[in-house]
């Protein structure tokens, strides 16, 4: 039987690839190709569109909002990668990250690659980018991806993550990472409805990923010139989320929690309130859930 992704009714969200253009020229081009451009949200209700009505968010400056199944696939700003179809939450963990130009960075779990393409546009194509998947087949849609987005400063490596050594002479200076590691999907829409009916099999899969996520996290922290981390997962469950960073907060007391844009409508659970979680009831999102750590500067206290 087909069944219908509810994620249908949530809005369509258009990152525009700095690479490649800006944001207002993307925006000229769309108005002169019959799209309606209502401005600049200011709160969440303006990302109720109808038709062919755009707005630019009111959270994150390169994001267009569209009407729910609004269609680029044919279009020509998404064939020639100056448009990246990417829900908003999705957007959160490089924005966050925003490594300068120049810097040296690891995306650690990086297919198909749209946070990849994000940082690369944040770098401004300047630095290093290390990105790592152990699945070859995703990593080849990534290389496409790149290519369209105009992406110059990755290196790509069928690897795992948790075998890169953070101490070799290629990764010790790396300063950022990005952690987008495989996690259950419970956030996303599509995928909802399919709970196995075997209670006892979905609570060792979470616990299973719930002690990689957290390997993964401790992994990054490894790395000798690491500033700031950011962690995320398309999950709804507390266990991939608020108790992996809690877990890895206690072995990792350098490490503390930045607090994360106030006016985002959906914090983490208590006491995690820096972490912003996302849903379609509060954010018009797919679920998910960031945290950003950031190494100490001054040694001593390990609470906030
Ligand atoms: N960040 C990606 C993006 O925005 O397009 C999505 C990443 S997806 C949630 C998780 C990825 O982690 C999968 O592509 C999976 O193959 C990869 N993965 C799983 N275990 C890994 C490991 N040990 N090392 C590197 N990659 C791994």
């Amino acid at each position: 039987s087909v069944q219908r992704p509810a994620g249908d009714h949530l809005p369509r969200y258009v990152r525009v690839n700095t690479l490649k253009t800006t944001v207002e020229d993307a925006v000229d081009y769309l108005k002169r190709d019959g799209f309606s451009y209502q401005g600049q949200a200011s709160r969440l209700d303006d990302l109720t569109l109808k038709g062919k009505e755009f707005v630019r968010d009111l959270h994150l400056p390169e994001l267009l909002v569209f009407s729910p199944k609004t269609d680029f696939h044919d279009h020509f700003l998404y064939k020639a990668g100056h448009i990246i179809l990417q829900d908003k939450a999705s957007c959160l963990p490089a924005y966050f990250l925003n490594p300068p130009p120049g810097s040296r960075v690891i995306d650690a779990c990086a297919a198909p690659g749209n946070k990849t393409s994000h940082l690369a546009a944040l770098m401004k194509n300047k630095g290093k980018l290390f990105a790592f998947d152990l699945d070859a087949k995703r990593l080849t849609t990534m290389s496409t991806l790149l290519l369209r987005a105009g992406v110059t400063c990755q290196q790509l490596a069928n690897q795992d993550f948790l075998k890169v050594d953070p101490d070799s002479a290629q990764y010790r200076d790396v300063e950022y990472i990005l952690l987008d590691p495989s996690c259950s999907g419970s956030g996303m829409v599509c995928l909802r409805d399919d709970t196995s009916a075997d209670q006892e099999k979905d609570r060792a899969r979470l616990a299973s990923l719930a002690s990689f996520q957290l390997k993964c996290l401790n992994h990054g922290l490894r790395f000798p010139s690491l500033k700031r981390l950011v962690y995320s997962t398309c999950s709804i469950h507390s266990q991939e989320n608020e108790e992996v960073v809690t877990a890895c907060l206690q072995q990792n007391p350098g490490f503390r929690l930045v607090p994360l844009l106030a006016q985002w409508p959906e914090r983490g659970l208590e006491p995690l309130t820096q972490c912003l979680r996302a849903s379609t009831a509060k954010t018009r999102t797919h679920g998910f859930f960031v945290a950003l750590l950031e190494k100490h500067s001054e040694a001593g206290s390990t609470k906030q």
